[in-house]
């Protein structure tokens, strides 16, 4: 294991959460479940970190934040979606300005479903993130390609509108709508 693993380092971002996942990831952090003693620290810097937990659904208005901070991490990293939300748009699913989960929006590596998820299942879900930066940056270092491509999350029933994600769904329901241009 490497040294990283050993002590990784994590930025979190509220997508469109309720902010009930959030208070379970602060939680992470108190005495009662100390997750600092596993070496995690909290960044607020996406250059700095190797996990990114994502709480909320991705709508219009956040998926350039999320991808912005994806894209400003550093080869290997690892996306934890971490709340029903943030696992597939939960509740939320069905909502006009919803697009979904946010493997909508970047490639996600672990799911932590829950509403609001556990702190044992946050935690759980990083120790499986560890496994899997461990394997990417075992890819690397033997200078595999890891593949990954933003527009790869874009599944082929949905369409980039203007640059936006428009869902498979939302198109269908403007279907045969008049024309007011
Ligand atoms: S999964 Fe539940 S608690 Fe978490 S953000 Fe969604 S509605 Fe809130």
């Amino acid at each position: 294991m490497s040294s990283t693993a050993k002590s990784p380092w994590l930025i979190h971002y509220d997508a469109s959460s309720c902010n009930g996942c959030d208070i379970e990831v602060l939680a992470c952090l108190t005495p009662m479940y100390d997750a600092e003693r596993f070496g995690v620290i909290n960044t607020g810097n996406p250059k700095h970190a190797d996990l990114f937990l994502v709480t909320g659904s991705v709508n219009e208005r956040n998926i350039a934040v999320v991808r912005q901070i994806y894209e400003q991490m550093i080869e290997p990293k690892v996306v934890i979606a971490c709340g029903i939300c943030a696992c597939s748009g939960g509740i939320f699913k069905e909502c006009y300005n919803t697009l979904g989960g946010v493997d909508v929006a970047i490639p996600v590596d672990v799911y932590a479903p829950g509403c609001a998820v556990r702190p044992e299942a946050i935690i759980d879900a990083v120790v499986e993130g560890l496994g899997v930066l461990e394997e990417k940056r075992c890819a690397l270092a033997a200078g595999k390609d890891l593949g990954v491509t933003l527009e790869a999350c874009v599944t082929a029933a949905d369409k980039v509108v203007d640059g936006r994600t428009v869902r498979a769904e939302a198109l269908q329901a403007t279907e045969g709508e008049p024309d007011h241009a």
